[in-house]
């Protein structure tokens, strides 16, 4: 590939939390009965009116706005006709020339840095209804409760180099939609798609090469292993001097391909014009503010806080930042205790595993920031083992958090004596004087856990209990 450059460009589809449809007052849920989220005006039927959802709108400045995108304030909405099964009306409502908004982009972070990924637009448009073709054997089955559903389309410019690069491109973006509660981000139920576009050029050349369209990617998986896959083959059909044609293909993630399902339409195809049935809409400075001050403080100024004020890792920062429930927990408890990094380690490792056992989400957590760093200061202080800490006390303070931790710990009778505390001293000292061996330790060499035996054993003048030591190592090294 290196004689090679690919470029790639994304158009993502995400659909917009609103409780009805763009402009109808059908509900949006997803898992309906087939058919029964609809109307005459999803159907098209003579005589009906379409009428514009303003939460869909606002929904779409807020992506705009994280986004840095210019938001426009002149709008109108353009019929895209084309004829398909899954599309009643024989056209489908878009923007055309006036998309809600302009340019904007999105930071990534991959193993070279960070970059940021220039925005074309992102517009409004509703979405179609679903053909199932698995369902009966000779028909294909018609779904319309998806039709007329709110979406944004976030496409971007030919602006990425590889397969790393579009995965975070879209996993930044599911982050932000989720963040900003704007969409569910959920790819396997649709509410989040990808079409990617791929084209290769050799080296050091400005012009584009021919691109091919890799249609409705549902993971960020499948996203990925498409790319790489595309240009792999592009690259081979250009050694061979092969023409490439503009074409739309589809892939097959069992057999690892991807396959040809037509020659790509261009616009002119699809007669665009001005939605007749619905007024162009103007948006005042005023509204688009108010809709800015409802934002909360970003993910990657999140990160930046964890990194730079707190000492936070970046592996740890973006942990952190992945859910907003989480980070705000975090963020909460972290003004209130001395000890951030235990406390990061602590949501990320242990209360992290406990929710997806309990199959729980962050928002169910209710430990206050005091208790928090009560638990914290214990362990720290060496009153309470780690391994117990983590094990037994925690568990019971997440499904019980009006508790008080110390007295939960005396009841249950984790208070460890001075002997235990000194041993625990002994092995924090070691592990903290060989952090690579710990690595090592974490990649898998179990065997190193007799080096550290020997350490404590060494600076302990042979006092601690090689059984206990081991049991303590084992617990810190795999929670930490
Ligand atoms: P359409 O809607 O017909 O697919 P657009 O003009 O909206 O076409 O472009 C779709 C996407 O294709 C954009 O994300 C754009 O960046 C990308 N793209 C356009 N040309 C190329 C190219 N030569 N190589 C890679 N991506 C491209
Ligand atoms: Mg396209």
């Amino acid at each position: 590939m290196h004689k090679y450059e690919a470029v790639i460009g994304l158009e993502v589809h995400a659909q917009l939390n609103t409780a009805t449809k763009l402009f109808s007052s059908d509900a949006t849920s997803f898992d309906a009965t087939p058919n029964k989220n609809i109307s005459p005006i999803i159907l098209g039927h003579p005589g009906t009116l379409p009428r514009m959802n303003k939460k869909a709108i606002e929904l779409a400045i807020k992506m705009g706005l994280v986004c840095e995108s210019t938001i426009s304030t002149h709008n109108y909405f353009a019929r895209k006709n084309y004829f398909y099964p899954d599309l009643p009306k024989g056209y489908q409502i878009s923007q055309h020339t006036t998309p809600i908004c302009v340019g904007g982009k999105i930071r990534i972070r991959t193993s070279a840095g960070e970059r940021d990924i220039q925005l074309t637009r992102i517009h409004l448009e509703e979405d179609a209804g679903k053909s199932i073709h698995d369902q009966d054997e000779t028909c294909t089955l018609l779904d319309y409760n998806r039709a007329g559903v709110p979406l944004i389309e976030i496409v971007s410019e030919p602006d990425m180099h590889s397969a790393e690069e579009a995965a975070a491109y879209l996993t930044h973006i599911r982050k932000l939609v989720r963040w900003i509660g704007i969409c569910d981000g959920n790819m396997e139920e649709g509410s989040l798609r990808c079409d990617a576009n791929i084209s290769i050029r050799p080296l050091g050349d400005k012009k584009l090469g021919t691109r091919v369209e890799v249609k409705n990617l549902n993971s960020i998986k499948h996203l990925k292993h498409a790319v790489e896959i595309e240009i792999e083959r592009l690259s081979k059909l250009y050694d061979k001097g092969e023409k490439i044609i503009q074409e739309t293909r589809s892939y097959d993630a069992d057999a690892g391909i991807t396959f040809s399902i037509r020659t790509k339409e261009d616009a002119e195809d699809y007669r665009y014009f001005p939605e007749p049935d619905l007024a162009p809409f103007s948006l005042t400075e005023s509204f688009i503010t108010s809709i800015k001050k409802q934002l909360p403080a970003l993910p990657d100024l999140c990160f930046a806080k964890y990194t730079a004020e707190y000492g936070l890792s970046q592996y740890d920062a973006e942990q952190l930042t992945e859910d907003r429930a989480l980070s705000d927990l975090y963020e909460s408890a972290a003004v209130a205790t001395i000890h951030k990094k235990q406390l990061a380690n602590m949501l990320i490792g242990p209360v992290k595993s406990f929710l997806n056992a309990e199959s729980k989400t962050w928002e169910q957590i209710d430990v206050s920031p005091e208790k928090w760093n009560t638990l914290l200061t214990m362990i720290a202080e060496g009153k309470l083992s780690f391994s117990q800490a983590v094990q037994k006390l925690l568990p019971s303070i997440l499904l019980d958090p009006s508790a008080d931790p110390e007295q939960m710990a005396s009841k249950m009778d984790f208070i460890q004596d001075a002997d235990a505390r000194q041993v625990e001293n002994w092995v924090k000292q070691v592990v903290e004087a060989m952090p690579d061996k710990v690595n090592e330790y974490k990649k898998g060499k179990k065997g190193l856990i007799g080096l550290f035996v020997g350490e404590v054993k060494k600076i302990s003048k042979g006092k601690a209990d090689p059984k206990v030591v081991t049991q303590m190592l084992e617990a810190l090294l795999n929670e930490k």
